[in-house]
């Protein structure tokens, strides 16, 4: 199951100026201040009012409406999609896949539009944005190609006189519960693993997110998804969210956000009195990025920036702790405040923007309170400038503190903010003790130039995702399959060749010839 026939989706040349002025133009074009969300489940009525979407990067900015469904609607939509289950769980794999395929197809088509959606709704620069379409892409053609490969029945080996096959097939209704920070990108990866492998689903994005998800399920409609196989429901969390996890009728939850909520959801599937429910959750890091006295510094400042403060932080990998060793600490130190000086933050629509908004205003909240607790308890190595421009928007300058242990942090803080604890050479193995005693097991950036060391970090740290010498974001899509332990997930990765199994059922046949 490795070896799926496929590529990753091209990317568009970030260097090439003319390339870069004429994507930015079509971003523009597509640029609308009418996108509307709706729920997207046959038969219903939409009544309920419609509530204003904001730019993050400019309040006074509006850019579409959304409206929520009722618990009228949720019904509905249960009773859709147990009626649709048989028939899309009985069409062939390959024909599921061919479906997801053209969906990829369209998607990359049509990348100016779903650029300014997360501009404009999300807050995303030009590069994060069609890093996300990318991604989005990788996701339906990776999972419609394993999809084909995995339901191909294949005879067992066995006793003659007897022919023994296992047969794959989906667990039923699916809810795929999205987050903000990938709202395109993790949003069409669950929804094209739970229907490549035959489930029904029903999505619900994050409240933040809704016009990205809106459009992203009526191109899944075009491309072929019947309407009652793949329904929508935008919402707040404790009505819609909490009203399908605890249904009967629902098969499994596909997560991705806080641990609080996958544990929330797994307690309302224990406690249904049907089948066991599954949960396939991805949740929080407390990611540490480890760098020894024999790493390049200007290295580990390149790639600890980018590992921080890309997407504002808001990224289950980025990097939140730099154990730097002590002989390198003070240039390291030195340098990253000089690099952070140079970092622009202001408006994602803008070419030259680094970082954009995180967000929301609660989101803000978290860090200026973190900040605020930093300020008196750590020591500030760096900071950014905000371009005044930005008061109308939820920005935050990127940080770095210096702190003494890890025991300052006690929670993850999602957003640009570096912690920075320097060790001596006999610490190492206390600072792989700590990072692992944090519970959470995302991602670990190791920088070093001793083979030994690298050895013995990446195999003694329990994370999901380390990376070595290079920055500790954007996992590709079939390359580097992405997802932690313990309470990082629930595991298998997605883009990996064991996430697809999770949402299906195994039949054995065994026919006495
Ligand atoms: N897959 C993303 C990455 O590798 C992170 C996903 C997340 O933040 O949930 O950066």
């Amino acid at each position: 199951s490795f070896g799926i026939d496929r590529t990753n989706s091209m990317g568009i040349n970030f260097a090439n100026d003319d390339q870069l002025r004429a994507l930015a133009e079509q971003v523009n074009q597509a640029t609308r201040s009418d996108w509307r969300a709706t729920p997207l489940v046959p038969g219903a009525t939409v009544s309920g009012p419609s509530i204003a979407v904001t730019n993050p990067a400019d309040r006074r900015e509006t850019v579409g409406q959304w409206q929520a469904a009722d618990a009228a609607t949720v019904e509905l939509a249960l009773k859709n999609a147990v009626a649709a289950q048989d028939a899309w769980n009985t069409l062939p794999a390959a024909s599921r896949a061919t479906i997801l395929e053209y969906a990829a197809d369209l998607l990359e088509q049509r990348m100016p539009q779903y650029l300014a959606l997360c501009t404009k709704e999300a807050g995303k620069t030009l590069p994060d944005g069609v890093a996300e379409v990318r991604e989005a892409v990788d996701f339906l053609r990776y999972y419609g190609g394993q999809a084909r490969k995995l339901f191909a029945v294949e005879a067992l080996p066995g006793p003659t006189g007897e022919s023994n096959t296992l047969q794959l097939s989906g667990r039923g209704v699916f809810v795929c519960i999205s987050p903000w920070n990938f709202p395109l990108a993790i949003f069409a990866g669950q929804i094209a693993a739970a229907l490549a492998a035959g489930n029904t689903v029903i999505a619900k994005p994050a409240e933040q997110t809704n016009l990205i998800g809106y459009y992203a399920v009526k191109l899944l409609h075009e491309a072929g998804v019947p309407e009652a196989v793949l329904q929508f429901l935008p919402g707040d969390g404790a009505t819609v969210g909490a009203a399908l996890t605890r249904d009967p009728r629902i098969a499994g939850v596909a997560f991705t956000g806080s641990t609080d909520t996958a544990r929330a959801i797994n307690r309302a599937l224990a406690a249904r009195d049907a089948a066991i429910g599954v949960l396939i959750a991805e949740t929080g890091g407390q990611n540490a990025l480890i760098a020894d006295s024999s790493s390049l510094p200007e290295q580990v400042v390149k790639d600890a920036i980018g590992s921080a403060f890309t997407s504002a932080g808001q990224r289950c990998s980025a990097a939140r702790v730099l154990f730097v060793q002590d002989d390198i600490a003070d240039k390291v130190t030195s340098m990253l405040a000089g690099a952070m000086a140079e970092l622009k933050v202001g408006d994602p629509g803008l070419l030259s923007t680094d970082v954009g908004p995180v967000i929301d205003e609660d989101a803000l909240k978290m860090l200026v309170d973190h900040a605020a607790r930093m300020d008196v308890e750590a020591t500030r190595i760096g900071e950014v400038a905000i371009d005044a421009d930005a008061a109308h928007g939820s920005f935050f300058a990127p940080r770095a503190y210096a702190l003494k242990s890890l025991d300052q942090l006690h929670k993850e803080v999602f957003g640009p903010v570096l912690h920075v604890i320097r060790w001596k050479a006999d610490q190492l193995d206390a600072v792989i003790d700590a990072i692992n005693a944090t519970g959470y097991g995302l991602t670990l950036g190791i920088h070093s130039r001793i083979d030994e060391t690298i050895e013995k970090i990446s195999a003694r740290v329990k994370v999901g995702n380390c990376y070595v010498n290079r920055n500790q974001i954007g996992a590709v899509v079939g390359v580097q399959p992405f997802g932690g332990q313990n309470l990082s997930g629930t595991g298998p990765k997605a883009g990996g060749p064991h996430y697809l199994p999770r949402f299906t059922t195994e039949k054995t046949i065994t026919v006495n010839t």
